[in-house]
């Protein structure tokens, strides 16, 4: 019997970004929401990219990329564009970070268009990109069994009518604690999630970098999943797109119900793959990884918070 593997597509940012950390710095750290996303997530599902870099976009790049199972036949090259650049830099307690410089460059312009195999894919992440980016792929995929998204302060603040359309379509909202207050206008972590839901979303993820996620479900119940501390940490960029690439890498194997029980197993791998990301520069610590050493760090993820259940009465 052959089992059927559902496929994921993603589109978001394919970057080439600028990293500084009070300990060092990268110019020139191969990144984007869709690339650290679709790195994350190779090691569960099938994964098909839909994104766009110009010129200067280095080949080694598409190859582990490639290497790692990614389908790139949705990745557009321009010749006489340059890609998508971030520059940003994080503050002592490595929690906190300055974007400094985005140039949207190759992503100006794009117009996205999916390749005819990837429209009937089961599963679609809407990585950080333009909200109109993420409306103009979704309206080409068929029927997706559940619709992810993630986004970020500069498109709540410029693209918000754009950004509230594309929710409406969302199952699973993921993003930081800092923009669930400023897309809600609520400063109550909680009450920010209601309102969340309220615009669309059945599902609320709430990252909060060190301090771990927050899963608001569709049945109104709160899920608490930690970050691992770590003793090194030495570069957060990608954090948030890898927990991303785990929860939903999680949700698209074969034989995975996506709801209920199933959610907060996907948090927990999309923790894991967090915790892999923020231990090298760019996707350096992904590449290379299998699924012995992401299992054991899952089991180190459940010793984490398994606690004799005690009574008092
Ligand atoms: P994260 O650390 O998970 O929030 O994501 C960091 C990645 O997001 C970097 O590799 C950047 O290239 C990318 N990024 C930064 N700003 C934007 C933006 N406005 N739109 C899309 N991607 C972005």
């Amino acid at each position: 019997m052959t089992v059927h593997k559902p496929h994921l597509v993603v589109v978001g940012s394919v970057a080439i970004d600028w990293i500084i950390t009070p300990r060092a710095e990268r110019p020139e750290s191969v990144g984007g929401s869709a690339t650290f996303f679709a790195m994350a997530a190779s090691y569960l599902s099938q994964v098909r990219l839909v994104g766009v870099v110009g010129r200067d976009f280095p080949d080694y790049a598409v190859a582990d990329l490639k290497a790692a199972g990614v389908d790139v036949s949705g990745l557009e090259v321009v010749q006489d564009g340059l890609t998508f650049r971030w520059k940003g830099q994080y503050h002592e307690n490595m929690n906190d970070r300055t974007t400094l410089e985005t140039h949207l460059n190759v992503f100006e312009k794009f117009q996205p268009r999916l390749p005819e195999a990837f429209r009937g894919s089961e599963y679609l992440f809407l990585a950080n990109i333009q909200p109109r980016l993420q409306s103009d792929v979704f309206a080409q995929m068929q029927r997706p069994r559940l619709v992810g998204l993630d986004t970020m302060n500069l498109w709540i603040s410029i693209a918000n009518d754009d950004l509230k359309a594309v929710l409406k379509n969302v199952d699973v909202l993921t993003l930081n604690d800092e923009e669930a207050r400023q897309l809600s206008g609520e400063h109550n972590i909680v009450k920010a999630a209601r309102a969340i839901r309220a615009l669309g979303p059945r599902n609320v993820v709430i990252k909060r970098g060190e301090y771990g996620a927050l899963l608001f479900d569709a049945d109104g119940e709160v899920f608490s999943a930690p970050a691992l501390p770590l003793e090194d940490v030495v570069d957060p960029t990608g954090a948030g797109d890898s927990f991303a690439g785990g929860f939903m890498g999680y949700l698209a194997r074969p034989g995975v119900e996506p709801g209920g029980a199933s959610l907060r197993t996907a948090m927990i791998y999309g923790s894991v793959m967090a915790s892999f990301c923020v231990e090298g520069f760019s996707y350096d610590r992904l590449k290379g990884l299998d699924a012995a050493t992401i299992q054991k760090r899952f089991e180190t993820f459940a010793s984490l918070t398994n606690f004799a259940r005690a009574s008092l009465t």
